[in-house]
Parts: structure tokens; C-alpha cells; sequence
């Protein structure tokens, strides 16, 4: 299955993260390339950091979507989230699990080639 990654689309206000149908959109923090102080180097790291766990949280519900086919995921995801609070929807439990979880290289690579196929 292909995935197409979109970062920082206009539109995403309201998540950090989103996968529909094969695009996976995120909503990334900036890093700066040269930064000027102790400071913004600190907050550079801490940046990279949360969007790393970001992708790795979608990256997961990609992951269950694979396991399962689309239609299915879908379906399922909203019967759950009629059901329970955001937090408790099964596969948002599962991802929420995962997201701490280091990159391996081809999750990486996925991310600077902006595609993945899975
Ligand atoms: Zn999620």
C-alpha cells in the first residue's frame, strides 16, 4: 500500500496529525537549521522530537490500515469514536502506545522521500 506525506497543510488546525485515504498529513513544529542560542538550540531539539512523535503516531495508524484495508480501519475507527472519548478509541490507544518508539531507518527514509510503501 502508498502513502504520500503532506507536512504543514494550511487546512490542519485542529490535529497535529491526520491519515485519510493515502495521504498522511503533519502538522510539524519548526526547526531552525542554524540556531543563534543556547535557547532556540534547545527548543530546536525539543521540536524534533515531538515531530518525530508525530509521524511515528501516524505511522501506526498506517500500520492498522494496513493490517486491516482501509474501508475496515475507517469504519471500525468511527464506530469506536461514537463509543468513547478520542483517548480511548482502540487504534488511538494502540498509537498513543507507539509513538515514543525510535524510527528505524526505513520509517526515516520514508519521511525524507515524503512516500510510503508499505
Ligand atoms: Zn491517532
Amino acid at each position: 500500500m502508498r502513502f504520500w506525506i503532506v507536512k504543514n497543510a494550511w487546512w490542519m488546525r485542529w490535529a497535529d496529525g491526520m491519515v485519510i485515504g493515502p495521504w498522511v498529513w503533519l502538522r510539524f513544529r519548526k526547526v531552525r537549521k542554524n540556531p543563534m542560542t543556547e535557547y532556540q538550540r534547545r527548543e530546536g531539539e525539543q521540536n524534533v522530537a515531538w515531530n518525530q512523535r508525530i509521524y511515528r503516531h501516524e505511522l501506526e495508524h498506517v500500520y492498522q490500515i494496513v493490517k486491516v484495508g482501509r474501508l475496515k480501519f475507517y469504519w471500525r475507527y468511527l464506530a469506536d469514536a461514537v463509543k468513547n472519548s478520542y483517548r480511548k478509541i482502540p487504534a488511538e490507544v494502540e498509537a498513543y502506545a507507539h509513538q515514543n518508539e525510535p524510527l528505524t531507518p526505513k520509517e526515516v527514509k520514508w519521511l525524507a522521500d515524503g512516500k510510503i510503501k508499505v
